[in-house]
């Protein structure tokens, strides 16, 4: 069964969708079957892919609200081995549709479980809040990876991140671990960066890799070509790391 991890932080802007992309990028570059599901209703992650998302007629939305087969919805990606869920801005209607549904938090867990065994790796790319879809990503996920960008009030808002995973621990999810912490956007000549990976690691200790993310602008130009890094710009120090990284990740099991 493929492990599926959430990527998780309820402020936008610190790296979840490049995160996604290029993890997924990268674990699939060292062989393994991944499944990346864009649950956010911004598409970033689905268009990152060079996907169009005027093109999409079905998404995440129709699996979780209408009960398509979610086989029905994966695309593949210009990349082996790698698939995707995508999202279109119809998702946003989810957080309000979900509201009266029964057991909503399990609407993703339960679209899932159909093509679970087919991957060895299920990213879920979460949205920037901690609502209705990101508990949906938390409970159908073994563990969360929570990027952390390297700027001031980096830790605020952590402690609503964290309140949430032990609340779905608690009553949806037990087995619901954290995968690992990841720095991004580290940038080695400025204190403060130095700072708050200090404060990070005396936080989360272990749990923060070894693989850092800097602040690289190939990474921020591959999204507009519709690209991972790995393929926009292999030999970029943002690709050297998403694939360290995901040496890290299949290291960590
Ligand atoms: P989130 O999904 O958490 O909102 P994104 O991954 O979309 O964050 O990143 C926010 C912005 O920062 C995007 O424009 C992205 O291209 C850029 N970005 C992300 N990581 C890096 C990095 N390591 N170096 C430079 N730019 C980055
Ligand atoms: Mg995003």
């Amino acid at each position: 069964m493929g492990k599926v991890i959430a990527i998780a932080n309820q402020k936008g802007g610190v790296g979840k969708t490049t995160t996604s992309i290029n993890l997924a990028a990268g674990l699939a570059m060292e062989g393994r079957k991944v499944l990346v599901v864009d649950s956010d209703p911004q598409g970033n992650t689905t268009s990152g892919f060079g996907i169009n998302k005027a093109d999409v007629k079905q998404c995440i939305y129709d699996v979780m609200i209408n009960e398509v087969p979610i086989t029905d919805v994966i695309v593949r990606t210009g990349l082996e081995n790698l698939d995707l869920v995508p999202a279109t801005i119809q998702l946003a209607g989810a957080e309000i549709e979900l509201v009266q549904v029964i057991s909503r938090e399990h609407r993703l867990k339960r679209s899932l479980q159909a093509i679970i065994d087919r991957y060895d790796y299920l990213l879920i790319d979460c949205p920037p809040s901690l609502g209705v879809l990101t508990v949906n990503s938390l409970t159908a996920a073994d563990s969360v990876l929570i990027p952390i960008q390297c700027e001031f009030y980096a830790l605020e808002g952590l402690g609503q991140l964290l309140n949430t995973i032990r609340i779905v621990q608690k009553h949806l999810n037990k087995r619901l671990e954290i995968e690992g912490v990841l720095l991004t956007m580290f940038d080695a000549r400025t204190n403060l960066s130095v700072q708050v990976m200090e404060e990070v690691k005396k936080y989360f200790q272990n749990k923060v890799y070894r693989t850092v993310i800097p602040r690289n602008v190939r990474l921020s130009e591959a999204p507009s070509h519709g690209m991972p890094i790995l393929l926009y710009d292999p030999r970029s120090r943002g690709a050297e790391c998403y694939i360290e990284l995901a040496k890290e990740v299949i290291r960590n099991g």
